[in-house]
């Protein structure tokens, strides 16, 4: 057996309420990882993910903010440095969809996803930037999705701000290389979640002739992989974007 090798450090995983991120705070707390779980609207959820890390032994605390407001983030952060002292993992975790035509695009749907999809990322890391260099080691992990990649019909405004995470990871990767940061983004394909479970059958079957594997992949497939690369083990490794998607994006 493999012994965690980030064990007792402290991450911030946003939108760790439900879905994507309830599994990698459930698989960094696996680790030994104590988490803060940050949450928008879905407070009573965010407090049982809490209740579920406690258990397996982490500390964990649940925080409000909304990663659109830049004071927000500033308030949530601040409450995780003042609790810990430190944070030494950021996963980018929250996300939201606002799909339509661009021909009929409002500018809400628009700002909404840029808002929370990439303003959050950079407020986020932004806030707990400098601490990760005074401290010589961060690991900042981004969310993207296939769909920053290839593109979809009906999703230019999330298909954007994804793309834009990667040019982010890129370009941040180089910036902080040598105060021993990492950065990458982790594009999942399609994962069974709330939001792709309701999908109706017809659209369901046509995203399955994109996947070579012919199935929607697992929240824990993501987790699984953003645990590696906040390892210790995944220390050379920076400025990647790497699928996991049963292969859309070959
Ligand atoms: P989800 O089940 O809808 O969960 C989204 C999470 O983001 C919730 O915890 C939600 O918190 C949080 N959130 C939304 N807006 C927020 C904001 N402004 N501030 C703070 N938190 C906010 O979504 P998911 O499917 O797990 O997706 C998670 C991430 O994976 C997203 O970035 C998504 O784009 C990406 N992704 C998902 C798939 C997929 O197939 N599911 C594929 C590719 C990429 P509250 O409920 O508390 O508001």
């Amino acid at each position: 057996m493999v012994k965690s090798d980030i064990e007792g450090k402290f991450a911030l995983v946003t939108g760790a309420s439900k879905g994507i991120g309830r599994a990698i705070a459930l698989r960094l707390a696996d680790e030994g990882v104590n988490v803060a779980v940050n949450y928008n609207r879905s407070e009573d959820a965010a407090h049982k993910v809490v209740a579920d890390l406690e258990a397996v032994g982490v500390k964990s605390f649940a925080v409000h903010g909304d990663v659109s407001q830049v004071d927000q983030v500033q308030a949530m952060v601040s409450s995780v440095q003042d609790a810990w002292g430190r944070i030494d993992i950021l996963v980018n975790n929250a996300g939201i969809i606002s799909d339509g035509l661009l021909v009929r695009m409002s500018d809400t749907a628009w700002d909404d996803v840029m808002g929370t999809n990439l303003n959050g990322t950079f407020h986020c890391t932004r806030a707990v930037l400098r601490q990760m260099i005074r401290q010589r080691w961060g690991r900042i992990i981004n969310i993207g999705s296939v769909v920053g990649i290839r593109g979809n019909i009906g999703q230019v405004n999330y298909s954007a701000s994804k793309a834009a995470i990667i040019g982010f990871t890129k370009a941040l990767a180089k910036e902080v290389a040598t105060r021993n940061i990492t950065v990458n983004t982790v594009t999942p394909g399609y994962i069974s979640t709330d939001t792709v479970d309701v999908l109706p059958q017809e659209t369901k079957d046509r995203i399955m002739t994109w996947i070579p594997q012919g199935h929607f992949g697992e929240v824990d497939d993501v987790a699984h992989l953003v645990a590696y690369i906040a390892s210790e083990r995944a220390k050379y490794l920076t400025g990647q974007i790497v699928s996991i998607d049963g292969g859309m994006a070959i």
